[in-house]
């Protein structure tokens, strides 16, 4: 089976996608390859810190590879916590994150938000971007286990549970990333 890096750390992550491509890929994260360098995300978009990434490995390494960016975007805080959904208490803390987003919007009653992925694909001396959106809602209450980051606040348009409610399948048929996933899948099929 031929391999693709995955340039990602997050077990969580290469799980969600592992499951997503088990039929074409053998998936392969960053310590699957050995890679322990914290690959600097200095870009301004989702697009630009993808494409960091993804060109580190292929640089050090010599596989195709590719990465994805994400984060949550809220409507009513100009778009934030965005490219800093990762560290936007300062820490790299999923519940220090998730309660500085309460706070900041506590009494708001615009709640809508979007999670988007982006993903750079780099294969050979090419390069492809993929991406995917999912709207929803801010709940003012955290609920549900599953998942990680701002899963248990986040309420999907159309649904009346959080991602952190729902289990690792049902996530799967309707992410960000799996829609950005879905992309890449039917693009990497294309061109097998
Ligand atoms: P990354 O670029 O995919 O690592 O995502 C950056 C940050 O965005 C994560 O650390 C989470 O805080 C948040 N995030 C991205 N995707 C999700 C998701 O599916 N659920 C919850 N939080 C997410």
């Amino acid at each position: 089976m031929r391999e693709l890096v995955f340039a990602t750390n997050n077990q969580h992550k290469t799980q969600e996608v592992r499951e997503l491509l088990s039929a074409q890929y053998k998936v392969l994260n960053l310590r699957d390859i050995g890679c322990t360098v914290d690959i600097p995300e200095t870009g301004s978009t989702f697009a630009e810190n993808a494409a960091l990434k993804s060109q580190y490995v292929v640089d050090h390494y010599q596989l195709d590879c590719f990465a994805d960016d994400s984060g949550l975007e809220i409507e009513a805080l100009n778009q934030e916590p965005g490219i800093f959904s990762a560290r936007y208490s300062g820490l790299k803390d999923d519940q220090e994150n998730l309660k500085l987003v309460l706070q900041k919007m506590e009494g708001q009653e615009n709640r809508k938000a979007r999670f988007r992925t982006v993903i750079s694909l780099v294969r050979g001396k090419e390069h492809f971007l993929f991406e995917g959106l999912v709207y929803g809602t801010i709940r003012e209450i955290p609920a549900g286990s599953q998942g990680f980051g701002y899963d248990p606040i986040f309420e999907p348009s159309g649904y009346t549970q959080t991602f952190a409610e729902m289990s690792m399948a049902q996530k799967n048929e309707i992410s960000h990333r799996a829609l950005a996933m879905g992309k890449l899948i039917t693009f990497l099929k294309e061109q097998a």
